[in-house]
């Protein structure tokens, strides 16, 4: 990678080019007719690539190669990294290094996209992707020079790629006693422009690192190494689990991302919204019915029958609300009482143990996402009868580890058989729940 960056770069700019054409040609085309297919109407073509390729399975990328996406391939990251080259390289103002901006970015996109349906309508995808392109544009132009600062704290998907790429077998890393030995013998090698701008010195997770393969190599003590899948979660994130990384886990993708993809399958949802509605008319309040806002705030397509009231509007948001409430209250409570029958663990346990999540928490979002590949496949008549047997065979797989992350990390807290067996034992409730909430979307309703 160090000696073709020529050709990274060209990879790079083509995928810029090929993302603008795809968020910008849908939103100036008319919307497509009942007939139209994925092959023959750009719209969908785009649909298809953007929300049932490219974000399931960048999602999945991050699992099996870290963040080798964000480095090579993300036209956001090249965008801002060329902006920082030619823009004021300003200092970076502590407002950008705000820790809350992983969770509060995802949740963010996560629920403006539902607000505008995101997955349907090109006009709301321009606006999203391509908000958050200008965003990573003057971010880059503003702060840094030659480097990343948009992708190390403001992308809204960062904090969930950093979280799923410490369940790779592979990262950049560095060797302590290298890195010692090569200042002992007193050598100087140039500086290494991190675009992350990640301490080299202690490089042990994959987190924040993008595989862009500059600094391999350097002090003869950095190198892309194997390593046991999720071993970094077991070992590393004792030392490095954090507040938001934990509200992230558990309100963000077991909570407010479970909102996003039940609110529209949810039976529950229907019989409130008939119920408040009927009461309503009672009361002879017609207007939170009649009341539509634009495009940009609540879906509002009259041509495709899909107009969102404000009654929609608030519903939707109220369900995505409770639903990430309920959820990430109920997780974060088991993960505290795993804690506490490992006493005396300290704070940080309970921060660690909920990395134990990631890997169902993960899961259930690439099923969700891929929910959307699913329903567009069919609707071209692909025969899809093994999706729902892949998806059991995912959950109890990703449960399994997420069950044996538990079995380790407790372990690293107390070797009491009972104690440990209380710890995992939380943990396996708080997967169920996991599990169960996806369980109601594929099969339950
Ligand atoms: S740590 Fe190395 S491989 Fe990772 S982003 Fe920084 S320079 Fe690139």
């Amino acid at each position: 990678m160090q000696q073709n960056r020529h050709v990274i770069q060209r990879i790079q700019w083509t995928v810029v080019l090929f993302y603008a054409v795809l968020i910008i040609v849908p939103a100036v085309h008319p919307l497509p007719p009942h007939s139209a297919h994925i092959w023959d109407n750009v719209t969908l073509f785009a649909q298809f690539l953007f929300w049932g390729i490219w974000w399931p399975f960048v999602l999945l990328s991050m699992v099996l190669l870290g963040r080798v996406w964000c480095g090579v391939f993300c036209p956001e990251g090249t965008i801002s990294e060329w902006a920082s080259k030619h823009g004021r390289h300003g200092a970076i103002p502590r407002w950008v290094r705000w820790g809350g901006w992983p969770f509060v970015a995802f949740v963010g996109t996560t629920v403006y996209g539902q607000m505008l349906s995101v997955y349907q309508y090109p006009k709301a995808t321009l606006l999203i992707l391509g908000g958050s392109t200008v965003g990573a544009l003057i971010v880059g132009y503003l702060y840094g020079r030659n480097v990343r600062v948009w992708c190390r704290y403001l992308c809204p998907v960062n904090g969930v790629f950093g979280l799923l790429s410490k369940l790779a077998p592979v990262s950049f890393r560095t060797d302590p006693q290298q890195w010692q030995a090569s200042r002992a013998r007193g050598e100087r090698p140039e500086a290494v422009n991190c675009p992350t701008l990640l301490p080299l010195k202690d490089l042990q997770s994959a987190s924040n690192c993008h595989s862009c393969g500059r600094c391999q190599g350097h002090r003869d003590a950095i190198d892309l190494r194997f390593r046991a899948p999720g071993s970094e979660v077991v070992h590393e994130s004792r030392y490095r689990a954090t507040a938001g990384e934990l509200i992230l886990i558990t309100f963000g993708l077991c909570g407010i991302a479970v909102g996003a993809f039940h609110w529209s399958a949810s039976p529950w949802l229907i019989e409130a919204k008939q119920w408040i509605a009927l009461w309503l008319i009672d009361a002879d309040w017609m207007w939170p019915l009649q009341t539509h806002a634009p495009w940009w705030i609540f879906t509002n397509y009259p041509g495709q029958n899909d107009v969102f009231n404000l009654l929609d509007g608030t519903l939707l948001l109220a369900y995505i609300g409770t639903t990430g409430l309920v959820l990430g209250s109920v997780l974060t409570g088991l993960l505290f009482a795993a804690r506490r029958s490992l006493a005396p663990a300290s704070h940080g346990a309970l921060y660690h143990l909920a990395h134990a999540l990631i890997p169902i928490a993960g899961c259930g979002v690439f099923l969700g996402l891929s929910a959307l590949t699913v329903s567009m496949l069919r609707a071209e008549h692909v025969p899809l009868f093994w999706v729902g047997s892949v998806r059991a065979v995912l959950l109890g797989s990703t449960a399994l580890w997420s069950l044996g992350l538990f079995w380790q990390i407790s372990g690293k807290y107390n070797d009491h058989a009972v104690r440990r067996c209380l710890g995992t034992g939380f943990g396996a409730l708080a997967i169920a729940v996991v599990v169960w909430a996806w369980w109601l979307l594929f099969w339950g309703w």
